[in-house]
């Protein structure tokens, strides 16, 4: 058996290995630079809570609107030119009233439908939040600002890979008459995961 002991093994430098990586990419014909450029557009300026806010408000103008957005929400938010990704097989769509009160979380992960209300913020990732969104609704709801009167039902909603949740608000009292483009400038990210009303 030949004396291997003194064989020299050479490391590649961080330099070759990035050059290597890279040229694995190329020969695929795959831009990482290029996808990384087009994920930060789409998550810091299509992915925004702006999406569901005119979603809530034409809900709230147009009750034939409504009531196919309750039936089906991935098929009326396509409608208002939005788009989901395929994953999201569902878009469920949780009215609020004055009487029942619906709150979003992911117990697993920070699952949310992100294409229309906006990436998760960070609690909502937090297992603080996870854990006790479900058990303790009424108190984690209270200690983010939202006191909700003792007979007000509260509706938890725990997210799955493909099954994504948005609140429906209920619209302020004192807005009759306004236009959709005033109503949505109302409506935010937390009224529509549910730990705010409007
Ligand atoms: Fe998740």
């Amino acid at each position: 058996m030949p004396d291997q002991s003194h064989v020299h093994q050479t490391t590649a430098s961080v330099e070759q290995r990035v050059d290597a990586i890279q040229a694995a990419f190329d020969e695929r014909g795959m831009k990482p630079g290029e996808f990384i450029e087009e994920f930060r557009h789409l998550a810091e300026e299509q992915w925004v809570p702006e999406n569901g806010a005119r979603v809530v408000a034409k809900a709230w103008t147009d009750p034939a609107f409504r009531l196919r957005l309750l039936a089906n929400g991935r098929d009326a938010v396509t409608e208002l030119g939005l788009t989901m990704p395929v994953h999201h097989r569902h878009l469920v769509v949780l009215e609020n009233t004055p009487t029942v009160h619906n709150v979003i979380c992911c117990t697993l992960c920070s699952c949310t439908a992100f294409s229309i209300i906006g990436l998760p913020p960070d609690w909502y990732k937090d297992l603080e939040y996870r854990s006790r969104a479900v058990r303790q609704s009424r108190t984690v709801l209270k200690e983010m600002g939202l006191d909700l009167p003792a007979e007000m039902e509260i509706r938890v909603w725990d997210t799955t890979a493909d099954t994504r949740y948005m609140v429906l608000p209920v619209r302020p009292a004192e807005t009759t008459g306004w236009s959709e483009e005033k109503l949505a400038k109302l409506v935010t990210k937390d009224s529509m995961i549910g730990v705010s009303r409007l």
